[in-house]
């Protein structure tokens, strides 16, 4: 079976409780070879690393902007200290959110570039949260230089997305792209360069067509990736050994599962 791999899934979520060998059984029994579970707070960090202790999936270290309100400046000290000792594959998930109201922007955008500085400082790639916020991402990236990562569930113009590119990142894409009326995103999967794409669930979170309601599970990659698949025109062996190759090359470390 061909391999996939879900970029960014939180394993580690309470919609999970109680079924959490059952989903990632399920998710390898069609071909899921990986994932990467990234951290949302430094009071998740035990929980995602317990993660990768029990499943053997990848884990990234982060502190999220729809969490402001919990983070405190001993968390980024936290964060430094847990990239040393507990070498995650990647600083996130970080970035930037201006939809949801209430969220300082300049304290987030602090926030981001401490992270984006530390990962520089370890040289991990980084994985972004980004709504509604694309071109002050992008100015965060110009100011403080790191390897790349993953946009996730990108969201943004074509140009936007070749300036990510330039600067070292791949683009997510999941459960939005499934909705036929979702024609922007649909558009964008289609015409991207294929070596700039990754697939991802983001479960529980944004639930695919087939399956609205209900936590989004990392099984539901397989059929992400077949949607990817159709918009491309392309077998779906081949749009998973690309995705695939994609998620090695921008997450360096990364070990398919047997
Ligand atoms: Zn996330």
């Amino acid at each position: 079976m061909m391999p996939l791999v879900d970029t960014h899934l939180h394993l580690d979520a309470a919609a999970f409780a109680g079924q959490r060998e059952q989903c990632w059984a399920d998710a390898r029994a069609q071909g899921v070879r990986q994932a990467l579970v990234p951290a949302v707070s430094a009071a998740n960090f035990a929980a995602v690393l317990a993660m990768r202790e029990q499943f053997g999936v990848a884990v990234a270290l982060g502190l999220h902007p729809l969490f402001l309100a919990q983070h405190q400046d001993a968390h980024l000290a936290l964060l430094a200290q847990h990239l040393a000792e507990q070498r995650p594959l990647a600083v996130g998930e970080c970035g930037l959110d201006f939809f949801v109201p209430g969220l300082d922007p300049v304290r987030q955008e602090a926030l981001l570039l401490a992270q984006l500085r530390l990962a520089r400082e370890f040289d991990l790639p980084v994985i972004l949260h980004v709504r509604r916020a694309q071109d002050r991402v992008l100015k965060c990236l110009r100011q403080v230089r790191v390897r790349g990562g993953i946009a996730h569930a990108f969201n943004g113009s074509v140009q936007q997305a070749q300036a990510f590119i330039d600067l070292g990142f791949c683009l997510g894409f999941g459960g939005a792209m499934t909705y036929p009326g979702s024609q922007r995103i649909r558009r964008l999967a289609a015409s991207l360069p294929l070596d700039a794409l990754v697939l991802e669930t983001d479960g529980p979170d944004m639930a695919p067509a087939w399956a609205p309601g209900v936590p989004n599970m990392p099984v539901n990659l397989r059929r992400i990736a077949q949607t990817l698949a159709d918009l491309r025109q392309l077998p779906l062996a081949g749009l998973a050994e690309a995705t695939t190759a994609n998620a090695c090359r921008v997450l360096p470390g990364l070990l398919l599962q047997p």
